[in-house]
């Protein structure tokens, strides 16, 4: 595996393989690498014959200095692990690369990003996030891009982007990978005491919570919500914002009526905030008669 700090060193690298038409895969990240980024990387190599890692701590989508400060960086340590999961590209370019002096376009998304992440961290973080996967997307020029489901807002945000400016790529999305309690992965989890580390899988339980209550019949999503609540205020914690929307829109639920339903979660544990979301496919009306009939028959 190569590391490549420029854009005009990328695109002369990738030169040859898109003349010889070989597919090539993208996966965007900000390093601190864990079985979450390593799972996106391994599937791109599968489907793919060059794998691009970009390795990118974007400072434009920190909303707190603090958070990006922190933000955990190893990139000899990156580089060995992109290496073994396949990646034949690792581009780390410098704030300047992507940022020259003078730089004044923003590639921005509007309604999608002015709920829940974007309410709570301001428009600016996903305009930064657009802006710079737009940038990828443009120096890459890749068949497929990789996302995970674990920043499920981020990824629609970046599928109607791709979408409504007829970008040729695909954007692949990737399962949530978790730690055996049902944390999910997230390079901020190092900044977790023992104790917080103890109860930051409360957000799974309580994303379980709202999955049990639908699957038990639950039709109202207040109740559904309070079931989850209820479980954070056993582990002591206060969500930022626990909402039942559909996943295509955003849009919080009236009702849960067998459509499917994106239960996301925001927490603060400790000084770290964490975020999670579960895709729940409610059992239909019709589905649920169909398997009572079939138990009778
Ligand atoms: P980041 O470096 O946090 O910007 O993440 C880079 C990519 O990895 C994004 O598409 C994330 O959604 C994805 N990702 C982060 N954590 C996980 C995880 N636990 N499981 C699967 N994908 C993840």
């Amino acid at each position: 595996m190569r590391t490549i700090r420029t854009i005009e060193e990328l695109r002369c690298a990738l030169a040859n393989p898109r003349r010889d038409r070989e597919k090539i895969g993208l996966v965007p990240t900000m390093g601190a690498f864990h079985e979450g980024h390593l799972s996106l990387m391994r599937r791109a190599r599968v489907d793919c014959k060059l794998v691009v890692v970009s390795l990118f701590v974007n400072p434009a989508q920190f909303n707190d200095q603090h958070d990006l400060s922190s933000y955990p960086r190893d990139e000899q340590r990156d580089a060995a692990l992109a290496e073994q999961a396949g990646a034949h590209y690792l581009f780390a370019p410098s704030v300047d690369e992507m940022y020259p002096r003078g730089f004044a376009t923003t590639v921005s998304v509007s309604r999608l990003t002015e709920t829940l992440e974007g309410a709570h961290r301001g428009r600016e973080h996903f305009d930064a996030v657009t802006t710079v996967v737009a940038k990828l997307l443009h120096i890459v020029a890749p068949h497929v891009a990789y996302f995970g489901q674990k920043d499920a807002q981020q990824a629609l945000v970046i599928q109607r982007m791709v979408r409504d400016l007829d970008m040729p790529v695909r954007i692949e999305l990737c399962p949530t990978v978790r730690e055996p309690d049902g944390l999910a992965l997230s390079s901020r989890n190092v900044h977790l005491s023992d104790p917080d580390r103890a109860r930051a899988a409360s957000l799974h339980r309580a994303l379980g919570a709202i999955q049990e209550a639908i699957t038990a019949g639950e039709h109202d999503p207040v109740a559904a919500r309070a079931r989850a609540i209820e479980q954070l205020t056993t582990d002591g914690l206060e969500p930022e914002y626990l909402e039942l929307v559909s996943p295509d829109t955003l849009a919080p639920l009236e009702q849960i009526d067998g459509h499917p339903i994106l239960a996301l979660i925001a927490a603060r544990v400790g000084t770290t905030r964490l975020i999670d979301n579960e895709l729940i496919q409610p059992l239909s009306t019709a589905h649920a008669a169909g398997s009572t009939n079939q138990g009778r028959a």
